[in-house]
């Protein structure tokens, strides 16, 4: 077999649970709440290119942002717009900079242009010291920092005057806000951008929007940085249904806001169910919980029932599970009460 280029080569490729389930809680999805009739298309030309710059979903994203169309790049999903940032800014061996356990994707783009990850440990119960990052940021001299904010897969919330300080300590680097989950916690930084050169956030209709199998992602940024950045953006990248039913999402802002807040109530919901059953449940401002469970090799267990969660293992085993609807939810309990 032709040899890939070697700082892929020791990659595994995202493991993607496919197994038949029940209730999927597992990938941070949100509901199917916003098309769930279908959307509406009455002409589309599927033999010509979609429309490179997405005019129309930047406009209406735009107003959901609190932004400039100006201001937005789309992508599919932000993940090809975090792998097109890292790579159009890192020459081989600079260094991109992220707590972890944090997103572990950042690693993954990193490695595939040869840039270094280094993943800066949270403390023990999770929380990321901003100081510490500031401090090795500038130690280590790097190019970019990354920061998650709701956190994947732990659910912290970086408090804005921490994330400020950030900004203000650091300029010589980029800084991403990627704050795919910013949508469940009212916590948002794209007001700065116009203060901060450095800085781009990076959205998603995956999870509030509940579109994630659209691949629809927005990289937002000051004007003058996204027109620097467009040089490598892929022509056509978004296609034809992608832009339409997206637009079509966009016009439907309350049902999005009502989504968000119930799912805050179901979290709440859930976290108390869990903490009865002797789970330990961290603070989260993302549309999941991350939690340590009382049963062993709970992931496995409740697969075997048809109810999927995430497993992670650092120090110990962890588990972050989707908040679902008020039904799924009541399954997993169900399920867990039963395990019990
Ligand atoms: N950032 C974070 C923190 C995520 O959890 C995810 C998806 N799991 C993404 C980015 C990518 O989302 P998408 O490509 O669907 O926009």
């Amino acid at each position: 077999m032709i040899k890939l280029k070697e700082s892929v080569e020791k990659l595994q490729a995202y493991f993607v649970n496919d197994v038949p389930y029940r209730v999927k809680l597992d990938a941070n999805e949100g509901s199917n709440y916003l098309l769930k009739d279908g959307f509406k298309i009455d002409s589309f030309k599927p033999n010509l290119y979609p429309d490179s710059d997405s005019k129309v979903l930047r406009e209406k994203m735009a107003r959901y942002y609190g932004c400039s169309p100006e201001n937005i790049m789309v992508g599919n999903g932000s993940s090809e717009l975090i792998n097109t940032v890292i790579n159009a800014f890192c020459e081989k061996g600079q260094k991109v900079m992220s707590f972890v356990p944090s997103f572990s994707m950042y690693q993954t783009y990193c490695d595939l242009c040869g840039a270094e990850y280094v993943g800066l440990e949270t403390e023990r119960d999770f929380s990321q010291n901003i100081d510490k990052l500031i401090a090795e940021g500038r130690k280590q001299n790097t190019k970019i920092i990354i920061l998650c904010n709701p956190n994947n897969p732990t659910g912290y919330v970086t408090p804005r005057e921490d994330v400020v300080k950030l900004l203000d300590s650091i300029n010589n680097s980029l800084i991403i806000l990627d704050e795919a989950y910013a949508d469940f916690s009212e916590i948002s930084v794209i007001d700065l951008i116009d203060k901060y050169e450095n800085l781009i956030v990076m959205r998603t209709l995956s999870k509030a929007f509940g579109l994630a199998g659209l691949r629809v992602g927005a990289m937002i940024a000051n004007e003058k940085t996204v027109k620097y950045i467009w040089k490598v953006k892929i022509p056509y990248n978004i296609n034809i249904l992608s832009q339409h039913a997206a637009e079509q999402a966009l016009d439907n802002i309350d049902k999005v806001k009502e989504y968000t807040k119930r799912v805050k109530e179901l979290r709440q919901e859930l976290r108390e169910s869990l903490k009865e059953l002797n789970f330990k449940v961290y603070p989260s401002g993302g549309n999941f919980l991350f939690v340590k469970s009382p049963i062993e090799n709970l992931f496995e267990k409740l697969m075997a029932r048809g109810v999927l969660i995430r497993e992670f293992k650092f120090d110990t085993v962890y588990n972050r599970i989707t908040v679902g609807t008020e039904e799924e939810n009541k399954i997993l309990i169900e399920e867990i009460r039963e395990l019990m």
